[in-house]
């Protein structure tokens, strides 16, 4: 069955075959309008065709305006994207200004009754800016009326995708696209296949934003994102794709390239070197280890023995078929980050490296961090005033902690729990 094609702004159109549009997102503060502005030409230029900016609340609604005039006035026209969390409100507002608003189902509004209500009025004024909308469910942020019905389980970010797409269809807007991202490869991709099946099996397939998310930095969230998002394309399925790092998001996109490149049938252009040799090992192996077409994996890239063992233990963690270090969960950073987040990854990975199999998240904020952690069993969130909390699962055990005894602190926690 043919995916809709969904029009962003005037010239991209996401769900065309053989076009896998590239994207990614500012970690910068909205209010920061020239850093802002800065790093979207940056990302423009390093071959972004989408570019997501976070609008925290209604007083982000002019700053996102005046980056785009800024944009626009300097021959920039990459299509910009507000992604809005707990603020419907803001929605509705913002998708006068933007060419796409990315809501997310499982914080749109606490009441569900209302949520619908208000979803209902933003389609109404996305119909009539012309904004495309993305439907954008995370494994860690689900409803509780979605859970209470199915668990925190890839079935349920399915059916509540279904729920919010068949919205859409009653009020025949079909400017959608949808994801369901999760930081663990496997979950993402079943979630992602179920509701491919569901969407063929409702005569409406809508075109899919796929990305592993909090997928952490360097090689590790190169490899795990290319694992989940390739073993979906290699099945046909997805038409976007952004890959989530904890570095500058520049660097996000030549890993995105090569990905819209190989599965959009073209010759790979990027990266060259030593990350090109991850990047294809990655999707060489890592869908067919992550599928269980194959249990094991040994490599010969013939840049020696110590390398080749090196990126098959990484592959096999991502594809989560063998844990060989702490499994960690990074959010990228967006504009309400609270603390520098790439620093403090590096720390606390420098004091937990051998907790072998464990799984530690580290979050950017306070407002959304805890919620997206999902299956974390530590979390160390941003407050901002230079303060630091610390959670057991889901629950804060240590709130306030100054930054620079955080990562002493959650050792200490997680060793006399061992
Ligand atoms: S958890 Fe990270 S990416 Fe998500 S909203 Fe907070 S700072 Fe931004």
């Amino acid at each position: 069955m043919e995916t809709l094609k969904v029009r962003i702004g005037k010239d991209l159109v996401i769900g065309e075959p053989g076009h896998i549009v590239v994207q990614t997102m500012c970690n910068t503060h909205t209010y920061d309008i020239e850093a802002t502005v800065d790093q979207c030409m940056r990302m423009s230029r390093a071959g972004a065709e989408l570019i997501r900016i976070t609008v925290p609340g209604m007083k982000d609604v002019p700053c996102i305006a005046e980056i785009k005039r800024i944009l626009r006035s300097n021959g920039v026209m990459t299509p910009l994207v507000a992604d809005i969390h707990f603020s419907s409100e803001t929605a509705v507002a913002v998708a006068k200004v933007v060419e796409k608003v990315r809501i997310n189902p499982g914080n749109f509004h606490p009441d569900h009754e209302t949520a619908r209500a208000r979803f209902a009025e933003l389609l109404g004024v996305c119909k009539g800016y012309g904004t495309a909308i993305r439907v954008g469910l995370n494994h860690g942020s689900l409803g509780k009326y979605i859970t209470d019905l199915y668990g925190n389980t890839p079935l349920a970010m399915a059916k509540a995708a279904m729920e919010w797409l068949q919205m859409c269809v009653e009020n025949d807007f079909f400017q959608v696209v949808v994801s369901l991202k999760s930081s663990n490869t496997i979950v993402m991709v079943e979630a992602y296949q179920l509701l491919h099946k569901m969407m063929q099996e409702s005569g409406v397939v809508f075109p899919m934003h796929l990305g592993v998310t909090e997928a952490g930095n360097g090689d590790s969230g190169r490899i795990k994102s290319c694992v989940g998002i390739a073993t979906l394309l290699d099945q046909g399925i997805g038409n976007t794709v952004r890959v989530s790092l904890t570095e500058d998001p520049v660097e996000e996109i030549p890993v995105a390239k090569y990905l819209a490149e190989r599965y959009g049938g073209k010759p790979v252009s990027m990266p060259h070197g030593r990350e090109r040799v991850i990047l294809d090992a990655a999707c060489d192996y890592g869908p067919s280890l992550l599928m269980h077409r194959i249990d094991d994996l040994k490599l010969d890239t013939g840049l020696g023995a110590e390398f080749d063992a090196y990126l098959a233990d990484e592959i096999l963690q991502a594809s989560r078929r063998r844990f060989y270090k702490p499994e960690y969960i990074a959010c990228p950073g967006c504009g309400r980050t609270m603390y520098n987040l790439q620093d403090a990854f590096e720390k606390v990975k420098a004091r937990t490296s051998h907790l072998k199999g464990m799984v530690i998240a580290v979050m950017g904020c306070i407002v959304n961090g805890p919620g997206e952690m999902a299956d974390a069993d530590w979390g160390y969130v941003g407050e901002g005033n230079g303060k630091v909390s610390i959670y057991k699962k889901n629950v804060p055990v240590l709130r306030h902690v100054p930054e620079d005894e955080a990562p002493d602190r959650l050792l200490e926690l997680i060793e006399s729990e061992l």
